[in-house]
């Protein structure tokens, strides 16, 4: 059966001589591994679009439990993000954190626009890493079913404090007055830091990395953000463990 569909390339590693086996985050298909017979090759036709990071088209043929790669048609090459060693560990550890937490099998059409845009900015250049690390990670996790409860203080109901802490362990946050220096495991938000982690659950995918944060509001909206991933990751990612020797 054929299938055509959007996605972009996880990961790609060599199998045989020249084949290609990838893992796609697909539109219609979620995450799904694809055979690419030859593409290592670099005159075969699918050897452009089956590099890692690549957004495109790809028409599949389903066979049994597996599926192959018969054309293929690139859109986005990402190139850009391979030239900052920071950058290319966040879309490193984005394609991991994909795979663990988008479907396999079903649709993932939701997924797809937060990775697109992601490699979009941090092939360009034009956005801080940590920002789209972070933003992205809050709302893979949330689209995956881990959305934290951050529209007020889970004890006393304020919508905004000077101190507010997130809590990654419960998902929620609470205020200075409820947590006293956060309580056991808070984390410190600034009213811009817990601005940002609302906008990266909430806001519309197409604005999800449109906004600017400096600073220290900047690193607790990053740390926060970690904190949640380690806490509901159930394993230990290595891209992860990498970037955290970066940043
Ligand atoms: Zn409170």
């Amino acid at each position: 059966m054929h299938q055509k569909v959007e996605g972009i390339v996880l990961n790609a590693v060599t199998t045989g001589d020249n084949d290609r086996l990838c893992t796609i985050l697909t539109d219609k298909l979620g995450v799904i591994a694809a055979y690419a017979k030859g593409a290592r090759n670099m005159k075969n036709k699918n050897f452009t679009a089956t590099a890692q990071f690549v957004y495109g088209r790809f028409d599949l043929f389903h066979h049994r439990s597996y599926y192959t790669l018969d054309e293929s048609e690139y859109e986005e090459l990402n190139l850009g993000l391979r030239d900052d060693i920071v950058r290319l560990a966040v879309a490193q550890y984005l394609c991991q954190l994909a795979m663990e937490l988008a479907p396999e099998g079903e649709p993932a059409g939701e997924y797809l626009p937060v990775l697109r845009a992601a490699f979009y900015y941090l092939s360009g250049d034009t956005r801080d890493p940590k920002l789209i690390k972070a933003a992205a990670e809050l709302r893979l996790l949330s689209l995956s079913g881990y959305m934290p409860d951050l529209v007020m203080c889970a004890s006393c109901g304020a919508y905004e404090h000077d101190r507010m802490y997130f809590l990654p362990a419960t998902a929620q946050i609470k205020c200075d007055n409820c947590a006293p220096g956060g309580g056991k495991g808070g984390l410190p938000l600034s009213r811009g830091a817990l601005t940002a982690m609302r906008h990266a659950v909430l806001s519309d995918v197409r604005k999800l990395y449109a906004f600017s944060l400096s600073g220290e509001s900047l690193e607790q909206f990053y740390r926060a953000s970690e904190a949640f991933a380690l806490s509901k990751l159930e394993k230990r990612l290595t891209t992860l463990a990498f970037l955290r020797t970066l940043l």
